[in-house]
């Protein structure tokens, strides 16, 4: 039986990714609904891997009209929302992370933006339109846990996010809407290109696998697996704490 017959998810940062990979294991499972992203031309939904089940809603997470509009049209096709994925974020487009000696009061405020304040007000913009029963999922990062040179803000804004989400949890349970976190370990995704020239891509991917357990690592299914299970009525007694799908990086390596 499908996990999330007649769910209707919103995934934002659903058009690539981890995002991606959300929405495909949701489609798989039975669920409809909408991916966003800032760029109308990679919300195309009309691929085997989403077709007929999901739109794309173009929108930053950033803005807060964005947001509105991107719950707004939602409900306007799917009438509900069942399921959010807080999971647009990363890097911010021309601001690379940093040491703190080259870390701008401009910069500092973009990653915070990006990573932190656009959950909050991702969820704040949901809230008109979640159903009772309705789950939230928000993307932390095992970042929060393990330190990485030049990622101390990123890494402080995804630790915020796993506490943001135990508070949510408390307050929305209320309208028995329940909160939870997944925070990735290193996950195969479009970001290590903005991260990395292309030339050294394969040599830090490796570095990663080097740190993992399980010796590879992790895929947008991965977390899409995860995700499927929280969204789902599996998870009815699973609240406010944080699922790390890392292959063991952050407790064993
Ligand atoms: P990608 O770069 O593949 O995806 C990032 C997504 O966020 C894109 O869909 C992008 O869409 C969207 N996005 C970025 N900025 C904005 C914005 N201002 N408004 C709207 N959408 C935006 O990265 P990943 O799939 O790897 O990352 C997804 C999430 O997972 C992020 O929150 C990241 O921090 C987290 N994560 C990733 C890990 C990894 O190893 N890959 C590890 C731990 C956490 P577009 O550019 O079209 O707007």
């Amino acid at each position: 039986m499908e996990k999330l017959k007649n769910k209707v998810a919103v995934i934002t940062g659903g058009n690539s990714g981890i995002g991606f990979g959300i929405a495909e294991a949701f489609k798989k499972e039975g669920a409809t609904g909408a991916i966003t992203g800032r760029n109308q031309a990679t919300l195309d939904c009309s691929t085997e891997a989403l077709s007929e089940a999901f739109i794309g809603i173009q929108g930053d997470v950033t803005n807060q009209h964005d947001l509105e509009n991107i719950f707004r049209k939602t409900a306007d096709k799917f009438g509900k929302i069942d399921v959010l994925v807080v999971n647009a974020g990363g890097v911010v487009d021309g601001i690379p992370m940093g040491s703190i000696s080259d870390v701008t009061e401009e910069g500092y405020d973009r990653y915070m933006d990006l990573n932190l304040k656009s959950a909050y007000f991702t969820v704040q913009k949901s809230l008109p339109y979640l159903n009772d029963g309705a789950s939230v999922i928000l993307i932390g990062s095992s970042a929060a846990h393990r330190a990485a040179p030049g990622m101390a803000i990123y890494s402080a804004a995804k630790a915020a996010v796993i506490s943001l989400a135990k508070g949510l949890s408390l307050d929305l349970l209320s309208r028995n809407i329940r909160v939870n976190t997944i925070s990735p370990g290193s996950i195969d995704t479009p970001v290590f290109g903005k991260l990395v020239p292309e030339e050294h891509l394969e040599q830090v991917k490796q570095t990663w696998i080097d740190m993992i357990p399980v010796g590879r690592q992790g895929l947008p299914s991965d977390i899409g697996k995860a995700a499927v299970f929280l969204a789902s009525d599996d998870s009815a007694f699973i609240v406010g704490t944080e699922i790390l799908s890392d292959g063991g990086m952050t407790n064993l390596s």
